[in-house]
């Protein structure tokens, strides 16, 4: 019994440090989000699967801890989405990308699209259409030039207000990606009222393609053929070997994207990519 109580204070002590750390990371944050201190973006090239060059970036958000040092996004996205920082916080990385983008062209780069991921509270943002414009217009970029990826949970249940918003974005002249694809609940079955250019298949069935003895082939294959059928391009995400490289050259995969190519990385050193003007 005298045991018992012990362990049960050990776990309420661990429950309080918990939440003392959840909140002090929150406070982090929401300065980081403020500030911009610590903030700014990695980008990770988009390639032609068979000759490997530069189509695209993704823009991937970073963040350095003032104490702890790099946070994971899967971490302070999450976080950020749970606190209400998220709606700040995409702000910045929509400002972040413009920014970059602007100072390539400053460099006399020629500019590649550039992919930027949203999550659903920033989508369905009354505004953001015309928000989205607005930066646009301000900062002298070509609404071609930037492409959004969102996965298809985020039109769950609001699927013709979704596809509508969409199509505004699309309309605008942005690209539109389908993220995450055949991770989610939805089905194939209104893929085409999408109105998306592109469908990135994700990096679980591209990390399984090296093991035989599973469906991953089978699967990547099915998904290629159906969004060639829709019109839509297809990327590979999360390519990590020579093999898997290979392997997809069988499945109509139009781009690629992973380690096997490039790491994300800072602006500077991804602004060596881009040719010059
Ligand atoms: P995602 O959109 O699916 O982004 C791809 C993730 O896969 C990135 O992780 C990237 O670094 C990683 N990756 C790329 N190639 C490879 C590979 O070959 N192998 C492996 N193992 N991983 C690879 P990252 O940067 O940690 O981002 C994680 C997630 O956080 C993203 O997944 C996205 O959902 C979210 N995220 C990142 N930046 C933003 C942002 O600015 N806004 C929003 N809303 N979400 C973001
Ligand atoms: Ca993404
Ligand atoms: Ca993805
Ligand atoms: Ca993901």
């Amino acid at each position: 019994k005298h045991e018992g109580r012990n362990t049960y204070r050990l776990y309420q002590a661990d429950i309080d440090r918990k939440a003392r750390d959840q909140l002090s990371m929150e406070t982090a944050l929401r300065n980081a989000v403020e500030t911009g201190e610590g903030l700014y973006m990695a980008y990770q090239p988009l390639v032609r699967r068979d000759n490997k060059q530069l189509i695209s970036a993704e823009a991937l958000a970073r963040w350095d801890h003032p104490e702890h040092g790099p946070i994971l996004p899967g971490k302070f996205i999450t976080l950020a989405e749970s606190s209400g920082l998220i709606l700040p916080l995409g702000k910045r990385v929509i400002d972040l990308v413009l920014e970059d983008m602007a100072r390539w062209r400053g460099a006399g780069k020629k500019l590649v699209p550039i992919a930027i991921n949203l999550s659903a509270a920033q989508f369905w943002q009354p505004d953001f259409v015309a928000t989205i414009k607005q930066k646009l217009h301000d900062n002298d970029i070509p609404a071609s030039l930037i492409t959004f990826e969102l996965t298809e949970s985020i039109l769950l249940n609001r699927q013709a207000d979704g596809t509508a918003l969409l199509q505004q974005l699309r309309e605008l002249g942005c690209g539109i990606a389908l993220d995450d694809f055949g991770t989610g609940y939805s089905s194939l079955s209104y893929l085409h009222n999408i109105p998306a250019h592109s469908l990135k298949i994700d990096r679980s069935f591209i990390e399984a393609l090296d093991h035989e003895e599973n469906n991953s082939r089978t699967i990547v294959a099915a998904i290629s053929s159906l969004a060639r059928e829709l019109g839509l391009k297809v990327v590979a995400e999360g390519v990590e070997t020579e093999q898997q490289w290979h392997l997809l050259g069988n499945y109509a995969i139009d781009f690629i994207q992973g380690y096997l190519i490039a790491k994300p990385q800072p602006q500077g050193q991804f602004a060596e990519h881009l040719s010059a003007r």
